[in-house]
């Protein structure tokens, strides 16, 4: 090990082996007669050691940690696609039971596009809708009249019709 110590005169930093404290040697820079001291900076001789930069790098480990305290705050995420807020009403008893499950629909049967081959098949075609919806579907039926281009006469025509609605 050596002896660190500085020259009294020109405080030039010295390293003298230990075994030489207490000797008297010319100080190399400035040639002032000094005794080599017995204790001073003892070193192993080494380069003086820095400090592990352990404790510079935890802590940016420490300051990540710290940061991901306020997480706890997040906002819950769901796997599920939320609910509706609103639910929707059920029917009433009585238009489940009536309906069983149908919603209302309307057919319009206008007169002209049920001729067929020249034969007026209006009553025929309204009478075997009747028949498939039956009669406890049948909501109300309204005549209307209509105008439409003839195009067998080339004119403006007046016709007529029926708007059925029903439960289908
Ligand atoms: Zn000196």
């Amino acid at each position: 090990m050596d002896i660190i110590f500085n020259c009294p005169n020109c405080d030039q930093e010295l390293a003298v082996d230990q075994s030489g404290a207490g000797s008297q040697i010319d100080c190399p820079s400035c040639g002032e007669h000094l005794t080599i001291p017995a204790t001073g900076k003892v070193t192993t001789g080494e380069l003086p050691q820095v400090p592990p930069p352990s404790s510079a790098l935890v802590s940016p480990i420490l300051a990540s940690a710290a940061a991901k305290v306020p997480l706890h705050l997040k906002v819950p995420v769901r796997d599920t696609p939320s609910e509706s807020l609103i639910d929707k009403p059920k029917p009433p008893l009585e238009a489940v039971q009536k309906g069983a499950g149908k919603r209302l629909r309307v057919r319009t049967v206008r007169r002209a596009s049920c001729i067929e081959g020249g034969h007026d098949k209006f009553d025929e075609i309204v009478s075997a809708f009747l028949q498939e919806v039956t009669e406890t579907n049948i909501i109300g039926i309204h005549p209307i009249n209509y105008e439409h281009f003839d195009v067998g006469v080339q004119k403006i025509m007046t016709d007529y019709g029926l708007v059925i609605i029903y439960r289908g």
